[in-house]
């Protein structure tokens, strides 16, 4: 017997089938029988994860401990059209609560359900304690890993009246040329999602309906991958820093960005 099986339903342990075959008629397939003979086979059918093969790229913005060490975190880098910052400690709410706690936060959410689903996942900074590293060893991070798909999470610091968020997206240049279409594709996926998954707006102040191309950026004009920055909501707007502070929401733009990628991939969402 040939059983064969694949799927996306989730499941991530084998399922047992078991079949009994006979060589006589079905009505005589007892054991009991002295003229007839029973077979059980058990096949052991392995369900692949929903996101099985998929790299998946997560930029959580800045680190924890960036304000630590300035020389370091202002020393010029090479963004792809003009020097810049490494990086910088981040924005905050007005009550002190970091954007690099934020991004840590989404980010590892949402590692967790990727890796739950199949997905490999590459981080570009792996604890909210350190300083770094810069933005542009965050691009070449997810270029070498040749990831399928990549998203630069960040809360904005923008004007305390507006609210809401924006996808960045790249512009052409040398590096990134390959990806610009597939960049705004992503954004355009992700748009749709992260507002039904969290509720929250388009920005009122940033992009023309929240999506706004970007020149100035090392992750962007560096990626040699599918790649979007986005701004989660305006950490100075007190609405948007209710709802970025809350560990419900953290969660849901987490799943935003796991739903993205099953849009940007043309698989089915399992969550
Ligand atoms: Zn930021």
């Amino acid at each position: 017997m040939v059983l064969t099986a694949c799927g996306f339903a989730g499941a991530t342990t084998p399922t047992s089938v078991a079949s009994s075959s006979s060589t006589s008629s079905s009505s005589s397939t007892t054991s009991t029988s002295s003229t007839t003979s029973t077979t059980t086979t058990t096949i052991v059918v392995h369900r692949a994860p929903p996101l099985t093969g998929v790299v998946v790229g997560l930029d959580p913005g800045h680190n924890g401990g960036n304000w630590r060490d300035p020389a370091f975190i202002d020393h010029r880098v090479w963004n792809g059209r003009e020097f810049e910052a490494c990086d910088t400690t981040g924005t905050a709410t007005d009550a002190g609560y970091p954007e690099a706690q934020f991004t840590w936060n989404v980010a590892v959410d949402a590692r967790n359900v990727l890796q739950h689903l199949g997905a490999r996942v590459v981080l570009t900074r792996h604890s909210n304690g350190g300083v770094g590293p810069c933005i542009t060893t965050r691009a070449e991070v997810l270029d070498r890993a040749h990831v399928d798909v990549a998203f630069d999470v960040h809360g904005d610091g923008g004007p305390p009246g507006g609210r809401g968020f924006a996808i960045l997206v790249p512009v052409r240049d040398a590096w990134n040329h390959r990806v610009v279409g597939s960049s705004l594709r992503l954004a355009h996926e992700l748009r749709t999602v992260f507002h039904q998954a969290t509720g929250m707006p388009w920005s009122t102040y940033d992009g023309v309906d929240a999506i706004q191309p970007r020149d100035d950026l090392a992750g962007l004009n560096l990626t040699t991958v599918p790649k979007v920055l986005i701004e989660c909501g305006n950490m100075r707007n007190a609405t948007d820093a209710r709802l970025l502070t809350s560990g419900s929401f953290q969660r849901e733009a987490a799943r935003a960005i796991v739903l993205a990628v099953f849009a940007f991939e043309g698989r089915r969402p399992t969550i």
